[in-house]
């Protein structure tokens, strides 16, 4: 564990934002510490990337990726075949080479969409057990890293990954080098600045921590793409999260209780407030190289 003292965008000196805990699975208390300048959050303390495993290790956060157990993960997965249209329909709107690289591929569905619609597939992911699922599912290798990947993909997705990766201006300059030049590269990530997030405050499940290692807002994004040289084309919403996120919230508050009706009612009133100033509970941003 490592205390983070500075910001990992800008070296500014960090100060305390929200103390939250890891309501999903440990209980243990973290800091977020907020980068005055570039806005980002950190996780404090930080797990070293073999302590956080054990982080991971509980069946309820599998039921993310499979089980279908409780009326959450049935929503969850209902949801998500909504989510793959939508995720198709938006690379399907940058014609080009259809190649594709989805980093953190999980257990490899969207992929599998993206194959059965003509993509050419590439996966990456980690964790050795979701690695051995995609690559069943999809008939492919999946790389454990994309340092021994060579080539210009078209899209390079990120669904929910990069507020889990230790070095994200060292990744994505790595993925720039991957892309062709008229390349898009789409990271998803839950918004601290959100509606819901400040309505749930410390018990907002998009904190996630410590599996989430940094939290970022629409100013923090701006900046990783300054370092990096990139460019935000666009700011898309994700407006299923903030319904999900909101349930989740509900438990961390009131465990033991039957909250899908008010979460219902504050994912749709964080939707209704987000959209004047696109500050959905979960964004898409759409970055391009900044030739
Ligand atoms: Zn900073």
């Amino acid at each position: 564990m490592k205390d983070i003292q500075s910001c990992i965008i800008c070296g500014t000196s960090l100060n305390s934002y929200l103390s939250t805990s890891d309501y999903f699975n440990t209980g243990e208390k973290f800091e977020l510490k907020k980068c005055d300048t570039c806005r980002l959050l950190h996780t404090s303390p930080v797990p070293d990337s073999v302590e956080i495993s054990r982080y991971y290790e509980t069946e309820a956060y599998l039921s993310h990726h499979s089980a279908k157990k409780n009326l959450i993960s049935l929503l969850y997965t209902s949801v998500r075949k909504l989510t793959l249209k939508n995720k198709l329909r938006l690379i399907n709107s940058y014609p080009g080479n259809k190649t594709i690289l989805d980093y953190g591929c999980g257990t490899g569905d969207f992929l599998s969409y993206c194959k059965s619609h003509n993509w050419a597939v590439t996966g990456m992911e980690p964790d050795n057990d979701a690695r051995k699922l995609a690559s069943d599912k999809i008939g492919e290798h999946i790389h454990s890293t994309v340092n021994d990947l060579e080539g210009a993909f078209h899209v390079i997705t990120m669904w929910h990954v990069l507020e889990h990766v230790y070095d994200p201006i060292d990744t994505i300059k790595k993925l720039k080098d991957l892309m062709d030049s008229d390349g898009r590269l789409i990271i998803a990530l839950p918004n601290y600045k959100s509606p819901d997030a400040r309505y749930y405050g410390p018990h907002w499940a998009g904190y996630d921590v410590p599996r989430h290692l940094y939290h970022f807002s629409k100013e923090a994004v701006s900046q990783l793409a300054l370092k990096t040289g990139m460019k935000i084309a666009e700011t898309l919403p994700m407006k299923f999260d903030a319904y999900y996120v909101s349930l989740l919230s509900e438990k961390y508050i009131r465990p033991g209780e039957f909250p899908y009706l008010r979460a219902m009612r504050q994912g749709w009133s964080s939707n209704r407030k987000a959209s004047s100033a696109n500050n959905y509970s979960s964004l898409i941003y759409v970055l391009q190289k900044n030739l």
